[in-house]
């Protein structure tokens, strides 16, 4: 097993100035000078994954290969290192509790006191080592949630320490900071990364690095100041200034050489390691040169209330799209439409030839629903390219047993138990877990195959005859009404192996030009530097279809 090195990223000053992208970006750079690069996530917070969280409060939730449910930053780490993770790379205080706890109700403590120090943390300790030997990294990246200050994170903090006075030269901390511009004052303040640098020291932590987030790139005057106050080399000050693309931060880090001051700190050897960022650059080039837009509508419920950031909710469905335009030579343009206008005022319907393509995401319960069901049928009916991404096939199947199969009151179970004709019906070992109150954890999560049938859009995507997506969903298409669906002439064109579970369905190309959905989340798989082949065929459709 290797000797691992580890590299902390905390946040100081405040939430929201990128520490995700920020430890992403320090991933993907060591990635891309050679090293085996792992990530692991830490939330501070009680719940035990964020599979229970509601994304208007949270974000998305992002779900693993193994069906763990987790902080979009997850989804930024697979996607700026284009690597996949595992339930072991995410924490959360609950998480860390609920197995400290479970050894000892199995008495694996032998009788001793169990107690916050050392025992809490060394069970964070143990995880952080496990998803590095796992992973067999030489570097991993250890990003703490919440800010410096926070009581929430504190034994987090303890556990870095620890790690830190192990092991002198295996650990680093970065901590990313925010400094304000007083519109009054009219220049950039360090004060408040100063507090954050004392505050992390009164935790026993000296950070090597601070990434200065702020509007504008930090002076050399502010970065000696910085580094004078924080007891830090001035080279370990980076400027990180608001940018147009997150892609770029990667870049801009390396400009201020980054990862060699890190290198130093952890004694890395990176003669032999130069920076070979080649695909990457090419994408971003890409990205900033194409001009042409396609127009994309996306229609969820989520759209109305107003005070969360909107981006966040679905954030991998709009990253998944771009990559896919970009590779097309096209940005995308996403409008979004909140569903319950179309049932308030139908004529709305109308407004929808002006998109190139139609998409809804997943989602839970029945608010906005009639609207969606209407806004798939006018795409089905005026051939607009329509992707609908886990309810959003659900409601796709709905649509199409109403409309064309004649069941005027269709539907899943998840809306109406009482419908005759429950063409979308909860799984049955779904049931049970329902009845024992087992919410957390307990959808159909995570990679399973479908088996693709020839000569179907889904085929001619993929070019695979099997596949491996992500799920996360209770309710399936009902075995009941699958012969009927089919002899009505829906296709379902991908299948679990044993053809029991439906995985995609779609129309057939002559009937429509691209009319298809998804019972998993392709999304999660789709990388800048290798988008998705379903988002690559959607888009295609809808630029055909540009008006
Ligand atoms: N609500 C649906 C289900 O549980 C779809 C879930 C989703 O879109 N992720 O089956």
């Amino acid at each position: 097993m290797k000797n691992h090195k580890y590299i902390f990223v905390t946040g100081g000053v405040m939430s929201g100035v990128g520490k995700g992208i920020a430890a992403s970006s320090i991933g993907a750079i060591f990635k891309a000078r050679g090293f085996a690069v792992t990530m692991i996530k830490i939330d501070p917070y009680v719940n035990v994954d964020a599979g229970t969280m509601n994304p208007t409060e949270h974000g998305e939730v992002f779900v693993l290969e193994d069906g763990d449910e987790c902080d979009q930053d997850m989804g930024n780490y697979e996607r700026f290192l284009n690597i996949s993770l595992t339930r072991t790379n995410y924490m959360t205080t609950g998480r860390v509790y609920q197995e400290v706890i479970r050894k000892e109700r199995n008495l694996e403590y032998k009788g001793k006191c169990v107690s916050v120090i050392p025992d809490i943390t060394d069970e964070v300790i143990r995880r952080i080592e496990l998803a590095s030997d796992k992973a067999d990294s030489d570097i991993t990246i250890i990003e703490v949630g919440g800010t410096i200050g926070e009581y929430q994170n504190m034994l987090f903090l303890e556990a870095a320490r620890i790690m830190k006075g192990r092991a002198h030269d295996d650990v680093a901390f970065v901590m990313v900071s925010y400094l304000p511009i007083p519109s009054k004052v009219g220049e950039m303040k360090t004060k408040p990364t100063q507090f954050a640098s004392s505050t992390l020291n009164s935790a026993g932590i000296q950070t090597d690095v601070i990434i200065a987030r702020a509007s504008v790139p930090i002076d050399q005057k502010r970065k000696d100041k910085i580094a004078m106050y924080c007891n830090i080399r001035p080279e370990g000050v980076i400027s990180a200034p608001d940018i147009e693309s997150i892609y770029d931060v990667p870049l801009n880090f390396e400009k201020d050489n980054i990862s060699s001051v890190l290198g130093s700190v952890l004694k890395l050897d990176m003669t032999d390691k130069p920076l070979n960022f080649g695909p990457w650059q090419a994408f971003v080039k890409k990205s900033k040169a194409v001009k042409k837009e396609v127009n994309i509508a996306v229609v969820g419920k989520y759209f109305s209330s107003g005070d969360f950031i909107l981006s966040d909710v679905y954030i991998t469905v709009l990253e998944a799209l771009k990559y896919s335009a970009y590779k097309l030579d096209h940005k995308v343009k996403l409008h979004y439409l909140g569903s319950q206008q179309f049932e308030k005022d139908p004529k709305k319907l109308k407004d929808l030839k002006k998109y190139d393509g139609i998409l809804v995401p997943g989602g839970f319960g029945s608010t906005g629903i009639e609207g969606i069901i209407s806004v798939i049928k006018y795409a089905r009916e005026n051939k607009i390219p329509y992707f609908g991404l886990c309810y959003g096939m659900q409601l796709l199947v709905i649509e199409f047993a109403r409309n064309v199969l004649k069941l005027k009151d269709a539907n899943t179970a998840e809306i109406d138990k009482n419908s005759k004709n429950l063409v979308i019906d909860i799984m049955p070992d779904q049931k049970q877990k329902l009845a024992e109150g087992n919410y957390g954890g307990s959808m159909r999560l995570g990679a399973y195959e479908a088996v693709l049938g020839r000569g179907t859009i889904a085929h001619d995507a993929y070019k695979q005859d099997a596949i491996q997506e992500r799920h996360r969903h209770r309710y399936e298409v009902s075995p009941d009404y699958i012969q009927k669906l089919t002899d009505a002439g829906l296709v379902f064109s991908g299948k679990s192996p044993d053809g029991t579970l439906m995985e995609i369905a779609e129309l057939p190309k002559k009937v429509h030009p691209f009319f298809l959905g998804t019972q998993f989340h392709p999304e999660f798989l789709a990388r800048p530097l290798v988008p998705h082949p379903l988002f690559t065929a959607f888009i295609k459709a809808s630029i055909k279809n540009m008006k």
